[in-house]
């Protein structure tokens, strides 16, 4: 059975003796819908205690980040518009794509986007910000829209850096904090960068596929984008999937048990690992700081499809840039905003640890990586 769903399981089972109890709709104002309230107001509380944000009901649940982003970016728009205000969104070049599409969608509806460059090694321009910044004029409300880390490289962005500049400038922040979760050593304390929303999803700490929460800071002008019933305090409308929720809290608690310093020694093991023994290897983002769990290879000479082909035959779950409808491998965005050539871009592949991993599988990964990068050199030779 799927973790997530597992986890709301064992969540139900301990919290009624008969299942019977767990039916109602949580929005009803009947015993059996009142019964389940708890469940929403724990998972509040474990976010903001997780994500250290003052103010839990700042939290409401969604299908996942890609919505909660969807609701952060086109709902600060929406809002700015119907109050007759200009609005321009600043992002990266290496977000998620439920960003870049957003952005997208917003200038198509005459929004104006400023998309920042990164490094080479993924790390952002703070001068390219801090000069898009400077240009806010009087009347336009001014959205910076970035991610905590990187899904594909892993590379932290600077946070603090950016919640000074934001506030020096009176813009809006949202951020994309998916990646953190569970991947960095301590308390994640994001209320210190006084963000406006955050956007964060269960399926990437172990819960259920389909969840996820977007946190607005009070006052924080955004009009909802799904309207019907008065679920959320109206900023949602929709019955509340509320196994997910529980699962998704589920998954919460067993974060304060994950070593990730573990996590980090592991991967940082295996990096050292590929590079002792497989010759013409280079890992992307490796020179700064990132989560714990990340590792982004590139063979010389190795196409990425070949090679994700030859380690799922080998039982392994790697991935490449992102798969095109067809299943082949689109160069990565990401990759390519960091400088490399397409053919490059589309070659990388994407370790991501879990805790669960031991060093015993981290070898035999080790061991199919070196034969599959050997196999595929000696065939294109
Ligand atoms: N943002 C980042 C950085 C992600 O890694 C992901 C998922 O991979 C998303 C957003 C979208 O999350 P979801 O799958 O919950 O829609």
């Amino acid at each position: 059975m799927e973790q997530g769903a597992l986890n709301a399981l064992l969540f139900f089972s301990s919290t009624a003796e008969d299942p019977r109890q767990n039916y109602g709709n949580i929005s009803s104002v009947h015993w059996a819908g009142r019964k389940l309230r708890h469940v929403l107001e724990d998972a509040r509380d474990a976010l903001a205690r997780t994500l250290g944000l003052e103010d839990p009901e700042g939290f409401f649940f969604t299908s996942g980040a890609t919505e909660s982003i969807n609701t952060a970016l086109k709902g600060a728009y929406f809002s700015a518009v119907s109050a007759g205000r200009k609005f321009r969104l600043i992002t990266s070049s290496v977000e998620h794509e439920a960003v870049l599409e957003s952005a997208r969608f917003l200038e198509s509806l005459g929004a104006r986007c400023q998309i920042l460059p990164v490094s080479s090694s993924g790390a952002l321009s703070l001068e390219a910000l801090e000069r898009a910044l400077s240009e806010t004029s009087a009347g336009e409300t001014v959205l910076v829209s970035l991610m905590a880390a990187n899904n594909e490289t892993g590379v932290l962005f600077p946070l603090a850096e950016v919640a000074a500049l934001t506030r020096k400038f009176g813009a809006l922040l949202h951020l994309d904090a998916v990646q953190l979760l569970g991947k960095t050593e301590g308390a994640l304390g994001l209320g210190e960068f006084s963000p406006h929303m955050v956007s964060v999803s269960s399926h990437k700490i172990g819960g259920s596929k389909g969840v996820g929460a977007l946190w607005v800071r009070r006052g924080t002008p955004i009009t909802s984008l799904l309207h019907g019933g008065a679920q959320e305090r109206k900023r949602r409308a929709g019955t509340i999937y509320v196994a997910g929720i529980a699962a998704f809290h589920a998954a919460m608690e067993a974060l304060s048990g994950r070593d990730v310093a573990r996590l980090r020694t592991e991967r940082d093991w295996l990096e050292s690992e590929v590079r002792r023994r497989v010759p013409g290897v280079s890992i992307q983002g490796a020179s700064e700081p990132r989560i714990a769990n990340t590792s982004n290879f590139l063979f010389d000479g190795v196409r990425g499809e070949a090679l994700l082909m030859g380690l799922d035959m080998a039982g392994f779950a790697v991935s490449g840039g992102s798969a095109c409808n067809s299943g082949s491998i689109l160069p990565s965005h990401v990759l390519m905003a960091m400088g490399l050539p397409k053919d490059a871009a589309a070659s990388a592949i994407r370790v991501s640890l879990g805790p669960s991993n031991s060093r015993e599988d981290l070898l035999a990964f080790v061991d199919a990586l070196e034969a599959q990068v050997a196999r595929i050199r000696t065939r294109t030779r």
